[in-house]
């Protein structure tokens, strides 16, 4: 087979891709499909342009194809900055520059060999910009990523070597060429691998997507039920070696049926985002924030001792009762009761702390509600607040000072 059958054959081929992404995009509307699309079409028509030399005008044939077929890997690096979720740098127009730049010196423009070698560097450099966007975005750099930027090196490889050749035996035209087949038959099975990773990287993304929709709350944004559980497995994981505890908050808000009939459903539903951010922020950098389902939400963390548990619980009490949270021009003015439990990290079982937190969730209830309790092994006390007079066997406390020596003693209690 001689090589301008072989540039042909890729050129259907790259050109169909192109279609086939084209299609991809007119279903799914992400811009990546299109910009990937364009490229392949690009790519294809500039090869199969280079190929039609002689028929087609010179400068078609040269100047305008090899700027497309360049202009095509630019845009694979754009589509992969889409990809990652990244604004399209202009960089990308590099790889077709360099082939203007060259063109615009008198013996490149003249020699067969020099153009060749001139198209083939420019390649290896937009190939190289699509191995750096790959493997230094932000989203890490899976097995995918890394057997992808491996089909794109060889490329790299494959593209210099050709460059090389070309500078040495000075060939005039594709057919006087000393073209090592086993190297276009390299090159051309590392492009298909490229595609075939390629696929697999869009293919993971859809699960990640699916898999991040399935443990979160569309309302909230928060974690969901199943979130949580994960996120309980995940903590106690990476601490197995620490000496803390695990937390579980269980948070319910007060009276909220009637938030709803009095305020309407849709203001009740922005109480509960409202809520979802108060409790995220309380806990930042202990373990995450969730939503059990309707108007209860729960925390998991890792905590050093009971009293950072219940300050943080607290905190979220304390800050949601001192603030009405606004929906239009309503001041709606919520509370929560919340229930703790801890558990020993080597030890900790979710069921178990679900349903002492659960125990400790209805003695905050039906001690008045707006308050937090501990759950302990075979005992539930109410966390003294400084805004209760009320609390249990609590005198007022007047300050934070007075609250944590409060604190200390239950957990003398619980032990
Ligand atoms: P308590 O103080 O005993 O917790 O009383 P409560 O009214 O908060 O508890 P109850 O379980 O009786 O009512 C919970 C209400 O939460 C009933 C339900 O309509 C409402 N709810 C559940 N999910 C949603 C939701 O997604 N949006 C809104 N707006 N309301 C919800
Ligand atoms: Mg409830
Ligand atoms: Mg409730």
């Amino acid at each position: 087979m001689d090589i301008v059958t072989g540039f042909m054959i890729w050129a259907a081929e790259a050109s169909t891709i192109g279609v086939l992404l084209w299609t991809r995009w007119f279903y799914e509307r992400q811009p990546f499909y299109f910009t990937w699309g364009t490229g392949f079409i690009f790519h294809g028509l500039g090869i199969g342009m280079v190929a039609l030399r002689g028929t087609l005008p010179d400068f078609v044939s040269i100047e305008i194809a090899n700027v497309m077929a360049l202009g095509g890997i630019g845009l694979w690096v754009a589509g992969m900055m889409q990809f990652d979720n990244r604004r399209v740098e202009p960089l990308v127009a590099i790889p077709s520059l360099i082939f203007v730049a060259g063109m615009l010196l008198e013996p490149v423009r003249t020699n067969f060999s020099y153009r060749v070698a001139l198209f083939h560097g420019a390649a290896s450099v937009g190939y190289l910009m699509l191995i750096a966007t790959v493997l230094w975005g932000e989203n890490g750099r899976s097995q995918t990523r890394r057997v992808f930027a491996t089909c794109v090196g060889i490329q790299v490889l494959s593209s210099i070597i050709v460059a090389v050749f070309a500078l040495i035996s000075q060939p005039q035209s594709f057919a006087s060429g000393n073209n090592s087949f086993l190297l276009l038959l390299v090159a051309a099975l590392c492009f298909i691998a490229a595609i075939m990773s390629g696929s697999k990287l869009i293919s993971e993304r859809k699960e990640a997507k699916l898999k991040l929709l399935a443990v979160t709350d569309p309302l909230t944004e928060l974690l969901n039920r199943r979130g949580l559980i994960e996120e309980f497995h995940k903590l106690k994981r990476s601490h197995a070696d620490d000496s803390g505890f695990l937390a579980l908050i269980h948070l319910d808000l007060d009276g909220f049926k009637q938030i709803n009939d009095i305020y309407g459903h849709q203001a009740g539903d922005e109480v509960l985002v409202a809520f979802g951010k108060i409790g995220t922020a309380a806990q930042r950098g202990r373990g995450s924030f969730g939503r059990m389902g309707g108007e209860e939400f729960a925390s998991i963390m890792y905590v050093a001792n009971m009293i950072e548990a219940a300050s943080v619980a607290e905190a979220i009490r304390t800050t949601l009762k001192r603030q009405p949270i606004t929906v239009g021009e309503h001041q709606i003015p919520v509370t929560v009761s919340i229930g703790i439990a801890l558990a020993e990290i080597g030890s900790a079982n979710l069921d178990t702390l679900l349903s002492a937190a659960d125990r400790a969730l209805y003695v905050a209830k039906t001690n008045g509600r707006d308050r937090t309790a501990i759950g302990t092994e075979n005992d539930v006390s109410i966390v003294p607040a400084i805004d209760h007079a009320d609390t249990p066997d609590t005198p007022v406390q007047a300050n934070m000072t007075q609250q944590v020596a409060a604190l200390r003693r239950i957990v003398a209690i619980g032990k």
